[in-house]
């Protein structure tokens, strides 16, 4: 991947249903599947259907400024059906230093599991 801002991903297919994937909450703006490669036992990836990504939301536009907000609260949505409200963790990896590997916003939700601090 690389870091070429609105550039397609493999979550536009997703979103598309191009490719399958199992959803676990989706609205008008906002998609939550479950991470294909998961990293605890709930590990689900919420992600804005539009493709701009964290370093170049813009902070004109109502619906870049909102979205990060509408992610968040998507993520307590899907704790919350997923049954991890006692604890769970919501992570975004910007760029490749944090290890972000699909160039397209998103939030894991991990949990299921005792998480460690700090993470690596
Ligand atoms: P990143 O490393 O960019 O923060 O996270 C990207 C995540 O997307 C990874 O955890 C990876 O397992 C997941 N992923 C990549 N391709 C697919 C896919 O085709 N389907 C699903 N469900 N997850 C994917």
């Amino acid at each position: 991947a690389t870091a070429n801002a609105g550039a397609p991903t493999i979550f536009d297919k997703i979103i598309a249903k191009e490719i399958p994937s199992i959803i676990v909450y989706e609205d008008e703006r906002v998609l939550a599947f479950r991470d294909i490669n998961p990293q605890a036992p709930v590990h689900v990836l919420v992600i804005p259907k539009f493709r701009d990504g964290l370093t170049e939301l813009g902070k004109a536009e109502a619906r870049q400024r909102d979205i990060l907000g509408e992610l968040l609260y998507a993520a307590k949505i899907v704790a919350e059906k997923e049954g991890i409200l006692d604890g769970f963790r919501v992570v975004i990896n910007s760029g490749a230093t944090a290890c972000q590997s699909v160039y397209h916003l998103h939030l894991h939700v991990l949990g299921g599991r005792q998480m460690k601090w700090p993470p690596g």
